[in-house]
C-alpha cells in the first residue's frame, strides 16, 4: 500500500505556514525533522498531568511518569531491535552519544599508539572527539578515503585495519552527500581484528531499518530530533558486556548505588550513565515518533523517499550548471549541489525567497568539503512528508537560479 501524503501532512503542523508569502516547502529534513501533532501533544499532555521525578518518587505521579519514560525506552529497544532495554541510554543527542564512548570507553581502552578509524564523510561530532582523546592517550586518528562518487574505498579500508585497530566509528548515511556506507560488512571486518565499531546512525534511523543485533555494532547513536521527535534527546545503544566494562560517564544523582565518603558504587545499566534527572518530557513524546514511524513502516517510507530522491535527481541533473557532489550509488533521499558560479549561501537565500527551505554551507563536514575542494554546498533533503509538487518547484527555482550565470 502505497502512503497518503496529504494525509501525513495534514500531522504535521508547522508544514502549513507561508514564508515570504509562498507556502513553505521543507527540505531541511537532514538538520532537523519536524514533529507530527501527537508528539506536541504528548510532551504537553505530560506537563498538564504527569509531570514528576522518575524513578524514586513514592507517589502517584512520580509512578506513572517513570511508567511512561520506560515504555520509551523498551520502544527505542524494539525500533532498533535491541536484546534488552539495559543497553538503551537516553542521551542529549548524537553528539553527545559519541562523547560518552569517547570519556567512558576511550578512556578506558585506548592505550598510547592505539589506532582509531573514521572516514572522510565523517561529522564534526564523530571527528573531533576522537582527536581529543587521541590527542590525550597519543593514540592515532586514522581516516579511511572515499571515491569522486563518495564512496569508502574498500580496499583502502582494508589496508588500514590492523591489530592496532581498537575501534571504528562510521557514519552509516552521510548528512552531506546521502551515501549509505556498508555498515554490516564495515563491523563484520573490523571484528576480524578484534576492533570495536560505533555506528553514526543520526541520518540513517528514519529511512532505513536497524537491527543492532543483525549489524553486530558494538554502539549505535543517533538524535530523537532527526526521526520526527524532540530535540535535545538522543540515544545510545551499546552491547551489555560492554557498557558494563565501562566507567560512568557524569556522576551525580541516579547512576549510584550507594554513595559514602569513603566509597561509591555505581548503578546497573542503563542509569549507570544516566546521571541526573534526565529529559523526561521528551523521552515520553518520543515514543510518539517511534509509534508514528512503526505505523507508516520504514519500507514504505523508504520507497516514498526513494521515489523522491529519483524524480529530484533527474529533475535536477538537466540543469545547465548544477553540479552534485555526492553520487553514492546507495543514497539516503539527501540531494547536496552546487550551481557553478555561485556561492551556495547566496542560492539557499533565493530560494528561501521562494518558501523553500535547504542548508547551505559544509554541514559540520569540513573535512568532505576540502576533499572535493569546495566550501560547501546546497542541501536539499527530503522526509515522508514531502512530495513531487514540491520537488517541481524546488527544480524549477533551482533552473531559474541557475540561468543567472549558465546561459
Ligand atoms: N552525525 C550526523 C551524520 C549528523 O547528521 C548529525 C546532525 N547533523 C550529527 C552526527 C550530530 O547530531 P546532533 O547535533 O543531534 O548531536
Amino acid at each position: 500500500m502505497s502512503i497518503n501524503i496529504d494525509q501525513i501532512r495534514s500531522l504535521f503542523p508547522v508544514l502549513h505556514q507561508e514564508v515570504h508569502g509562498k507556502p513553505l516547502i521543507y527540505f531541511d529534513n537532514a538538520a532537523t525533522t519536524q514533529k507530527p501533532t501527537s508528539v506536541i501533544e504528548a510532551l504537553a499532555k505530560y506537563y498538564e498531568h504527569d509531570n514528576s521525578n522518575i524513578h524514586r518518587g513514592a507517589h502517584t505521579l512520580a509512578d506513572r511518569a517513570t511508567r511512561y519514560f520506560e515504555k520509551s525506552r523498551e520502544a527505542v529497544k524494539d525500533f532498533i531491535r535491541a536484546k534488552e532495554e539495559a543497553e538503551i541510554i537516553f542521551t542529549k543527542g548524537t553528539t553527545d552519544g559519541i562523547n560518552l564512548v569517547a570519556a567512558t570507553f576511550g578512556r578506558k581502552f585506548i592505550n598510547k599508539g592505539d589506532e582509531i578509524l573514521i572516514s572522510t564523510m565523517e561529522h564534526h561530532s564523530n571527528i573531533v572527539p576522537w582527536q581529543m582523546l587521541c590527542e590525550e592517550k597519543e593514540a592515532v586518528l586514522k581516516v579511511i578515503p572515499i571515491t569522486d562518487e563518495g564512496e569508502i574505498i574498500w580496499e583502502a579500508f582494508l589496508n588500514l585495519l590492523s591489530e592496532k585497530t581498537k575501534l571504528v566509528s562510521i557514519v552509516h548515511a552521510s548528512n552531506a552527500l546521502g551515501t549509505i556506507n556498508p555498515v554490516k560488512d564495515i563491523i563484520a571486518k573490523a571484528h576480524e581484528v578484534g576492533a570495536k565499531v560505533l555506528v553514526d546512525a543520526a541520518q540513517s534511523t528514519s529511512h532505513l531499518e536497524i537491527d543492532v543485533q543483525d549489524l553486530d555494532c558494538d554502539f549505535l547513536v543517533f538524535s530523537a530530533h532527526k526521526l520526527y521527535g524532540p530535540t535535545g534527546l538522543g540515544v545510545l545503544y551499546g552491547k551489555r558486556e560492554i557498557l558494563e566494562a565501562m566507567p560512568p560517564y557524569q556522576g551525580g544523582g541516579e547512576m549510584i548505588k550507594e554513595v559514602s565518603f569513603a566509597k561509591t558504587t555505581f548503578n546497573e545499566i542503563p542509569f549507570k550513565f544516566e546521571a541526573g534527572t534526565p529529559n523526561i518530557g521528551d523521552v515520553i513524546a518520543f515514543k510518539k515518533s517511534l509509534d508514528f514511524i512503526n505505523e507508516l513502516g520504514k519500507k514504505r517510507i523508504k520507497a516514498h523517499e526513494d521515489e523522491l530522491l529519483a524524480y529530484a535527481t533527474s529533475g535536477l541533473n538537466e540543469i545547465k550548471g548544477f553540479v552534485p557532489v555526492g553520487t553514492a550509488k546507495e543514497k539516503v533521499s539527501v540531494i547536496s549541489f552546487n550551481i557553478n558560479g555561485m556561492h551556495p549561501f547566496d542560492v539557499g537565500m533565493m530560494l528561501d525567497a521562494k518558501g523553500i527551505a535547504v542548508r547551505t554551507g559544509h554541514h559540520c563536514t569540513q573535512p568532505l568539503m576540502q576533499r572535493f575542494g569546495i566550501e560547501g554546498t546546497v542541501r536539499a533533503s527530503f522526509a515522508v512528508y514531502n512530495n513531487k509538487s514540491e520537488i517541481d518547484q524546488l527544480v524549477e527555482s533551482v533552473a531559474r537560479i541557475a540561468k543567472i550565470k549558465n546561459k
